[in-house]
């Protein structure tokens, strides 16, 4: 009996806290939209591409709105913020690790699906006294498009 008591407070404390959470974050139909857009688009889009798209649909969108549910969907961990140095931010809905190629040419960030080289991070904690736990790998050149039109000589 008191093993089920156990279990039942154990189940009602789990769902009050997963109301919280739901709480916390309104449900919200701009965010949703956010969202939508960054899982069909494998541009890995800017702040302002995503308002330029969604300008039309909702109205009384601003880039304050858009900054404020990218941040929220980061703190989700729903999306990724990629951060390029002196550049904007770009952003990612795809949240599992993965390597990134960057055309020179056009700035398209485009997503690889090569295996994460957990061997680097082993390298650096060997020949250092830091501790790496994770790594980033951008790829640069060019895109498809971009090596097709200068082959042509465009
Ligand atoms: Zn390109
Ligand atoms: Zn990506």
């Amino acid at each position: 009996m008191i093993k089920l008591i156990i279990i039942l407070s154990f189940i009602r404390h789990s769902a009050l806290k997963k109301e919280a959470r739901e709480k916390k974050y309104k449900r919200s139909r701009q965010r949703e939209k956010i969202l939508d857009i960054l899982h069909t688009s494998s541009i890995h889009p800017t702040a302002a591409w995503i308002y330029e798209r969604l300008k039309e649909e909702i109205p009384d969108l601003s880039m304050g709105t858009i900054y404020r549910n990218l941040n929220i969907l980061i703190e989700q961990r729903l999306v990724r913020k990629i951060d390029f140095g002196s550049t904007f931010d770009r952003f990612d809905a795809n949240v599992d690790p993965h390597y990134h190629f960057i055309c020179e040419k056009c700035g398209a960030i485009i997503d690889l699906d090569l295996p994460i080289d957990a061997s680097l991070n082993e390298m650096v904690n060997k020949k250092t006294q830091f501790r790496a736990k994770r790594h980033r790998i951008e790829f640069y050149g060019l895109c498809n498009k971009c090596a097709q039109k200068q082959y042509e000589g465009k």
